[in-house]
């Protein structure tokens, strides 16, 4: 299959390239999302029709656009990425479709964030594989369908919730992916420092994993300084050892949090008397977007059990007191 890269090429610049799986069989993890994309792309092929459409959700990092370039690599089609923020305009979008050939994936990330207009586009094309265009200005104005080629929209958001309802019950498969487990992520590391070409311990690669977060991504990360730091201060093989003190420097801590997650939980308590407290003013306490703190930070923490989502806002957990070393406080009715 070709892989045609549109509007910039992320994955030239991805480090973690060399070590994406091409293979619904190489991808670890994601157990029911593979199922059932396994399912729908062997049916796909026996028919000879294009899949319908889908869309992953889930924090970022965990694999959704590995997840989509797969799909196009096992239903043998062209791949074509874009994302939510780059279509500014309906013509963009427009275009894109144009070009798509038959069957080809049209994946496009953070799609939760394409204006009205170019949603409307979007409609008629996922529904109808058809673009109704409106060509000239004021009363000489008139419609015009243009007709595409069957095609598979992948979409992925941080949160299926952002979605609108019509675009939501476009897609006919939505897969949500979960954080992934200490023991795959331990296959993700083992594999990916082969693939470096770094020789790692068991005890290595769980201590890494341990540390990641759920999320092959920063897995990724992490293995790439841990292994900078073997290579510089030790004989190039990843221990645990060597990976404790490489991530400790990172102010990776046990739990995996960094700095940014330790000072969302420690203004909470300190500066919100441990909630609740809504997420805006959280948000601007860090300093931080609002979408940052609920896609990237929240999602860990909440899963975690550092915090909980009440009606009035965030609260911290008495996990959450220990493990930044305050006392945890008594509450009314406890
Ligand atoms: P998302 O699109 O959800 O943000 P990506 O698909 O870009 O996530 O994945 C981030 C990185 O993590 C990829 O570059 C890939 O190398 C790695 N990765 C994701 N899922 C897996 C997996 N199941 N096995 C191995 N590596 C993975």
């Amino acid at each position: 299959s070709d892989t045609r890269v549109t509007h910039g090429a992320p994955q030239a610049e991805d480090p973690d390239a060399a070590l994406r799986p091409r293979t619904l069989s190489d991808f670890t993890g994601q157990a029911k999302a593979k199922d059932n994309l396994s399912v729908f792309v062997q049916a796909a092929k026996q028919r000879g029709e294009a899949m319908d459409h889908v869309l992953f959700h889930g924090p970022p990092g965990l694999g959704k656009t590995t997840l989509a370039q797969i799909v196009a690599n096992e239903l043998g089609v062209g791949f074509r990425q874009t994302s939510g923020p780059v279509i500014s305009k309906a013509g963009d979008l427009a275009a894109l479709l144009t070009n798509l050939e038959r069957h080809d994936v049209l994946f496009i990330d953070e799609i939760h964030r394409l204006t009205p207009a170019v949603e409307e586009i979007l409609y008629p094309a996922m529904e109808d594989y058809a673009l109704d265009i409106l060509i000239g200005e004021g009363p000489s104005a008139r419609s015009v369908k243009i007709d595409l080629p069957r095609f598979t929209l992948i979409g992925a958001t941080t949160r299926s919730g952002l979605l609108t309802k019509p675009l939501l019950d476009r897609f006919g498969i939505p897969l949500r992916l979960d954080f992934y487990t200490e023991e795959d992520l331990m296959r993700i590391v083992t594999r990916g420092a082969g693939k470096l070409g770094a020789p790692i311990s068991e005890d290595g690669a769980r201590e890494i994993a341990r540390r990641s977060r759920g999320t092959p991504r920063v897995a990724g990360r992490l293995l790439r300084r841990v292994r900078d730091v073997a290579a510089v201060e030790g004989d190039g093989t990843i221990t645990a050892e060597v990976a404790d003190r490489a991530l400790r420097r990172l102010d990776v801590d046990e739990l995996g949090l960094e700095t940014l997650d330790r000072r969302y939980l420690t203004r909470i308590a300190e500066d919100f008397g441990g909630g609740p407290v809504g997420v805006e003013t959280i948000a601007a306490s860090l300093a931080e977007a609002r979408d940052a703190v609920e896609d990237v930070i929240e999602p860990f923490l909440l899963q975690q059990g550092l915090i909980q989502r009440t009606p009035r806002g965030r609260m911290l957990t008495d996990k959450a007191y220990r493990h930044i070393g305050l006392a945890v406080p008594s509450r009314a009715g406890d």
